[in-house]
């Protein structure tokens, strides 16, 4: 099963009077339980594929669907609930709650859910542990490297055991080596809890790092030739 279908996707910006077309008619499929890229130059519509993905944000046309949904025939509401239940997302600037610490981020959504306290207690452990930071689970983000804050971060995502994850520029704030430690991360995180993560980078060197590239340039998909050239 694909865990997510796009269709015929398109969003375009107002600007005044000005249109931007950010996509253009985008349409792919991706498999579950699959690490996958999406790239592209700064402005080629990658987080906008992403925040539609994700169902923070809705298309002018087209639709997507995530985990056999259509997010499209979602009310606001609903779109909201199925985003916490089904989607993990990952943010270029971390996006912790500073004045929780390690572990309380990562139970922050199990709490949203109403799971009980020693249940979130005991997934949050085993989620800092799966991400090397068991040692860390009392300390703030302000006192977490950056590194450690996307550790943090990725643990959080998956609480929910997500059938999606999705990082927009996760390692944009951080040392290239630091960076590809985070994708590595994020790897074993994708075959550990078999889940489906789509990762956003404008640099080709992760490229590799992928099973699948998908190419964004100017809003439109690359062909396949072209991914594989680029990588
Ligand atoms: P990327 O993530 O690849 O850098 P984006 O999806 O952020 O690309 O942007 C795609 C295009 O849409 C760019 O031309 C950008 O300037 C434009 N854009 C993005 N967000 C907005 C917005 N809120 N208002 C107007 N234009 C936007
Ligand atoms: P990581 O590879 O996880 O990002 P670093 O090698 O950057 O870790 O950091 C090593 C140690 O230095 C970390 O354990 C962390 O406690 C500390 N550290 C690094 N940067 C910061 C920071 N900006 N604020 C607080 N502590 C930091």
């Amino acid at each position: 099963m694909s865990a997510i279908e796009v269709i015929d996707l398109s969003r375009h910006y107002r600007l005044g009077s000005v249109d931007v077309p950010a996509l253009r008619g985008v349409s792919l499929s991706i498999a579950a339980n699959a690490f996958t890229v999406l790239s592209g130059p700064s402005g080629s519509g990658k987080s906008t594929l992403l925040n539609l993905l994700g169902g923070l944000d809705r298309p002018d046309s087209g639709h997507v669907v995530v985990a056999g949904q259509r997010l499209d025939t979602l009310d606001d509401n609903r779109l909201s609930d199925f985003r916490a239940r089904h989607i993990g997302f990952v943010f270029q600037h971390f996006n912790l709650l500073p004045v929780l610490t390690a572990r309380e981020n990562v139970e922050y959504p199990l709490l949203l859910a109403g799971v009980a306290a020693s249940e979130r207690r005991r997934r949050a452990a085993e989620l800092l542990d799966a991400v090397g930071l068991a040692d860390r689970a009392a300390n703030l983000p302000g006192q977490l490297s950056g590194g450690q804050r996307q550790r943090v971060a990725i643990a959080r995502a998956l609480a929910l055991r997500p059938a999606l994850v999705l990082a927009d520029e996760p390692t944009a704030n951080l040392d290239s080596h630091t960076g590809a430690a985070i994708i590595a991360l994020m790897r074993d995180m994708q075959r550990q809890y078999q889940t489906c993560f789509v990762f956003s980078s404008h640099d080709a060197q992760l490229l590799a790092a992928a099973d699948h590239a998908v190419l964004l340039r100017d809003g439109q998909l690359q062909a396949p030739a072209a991914v594989k050239e680029a990588a």
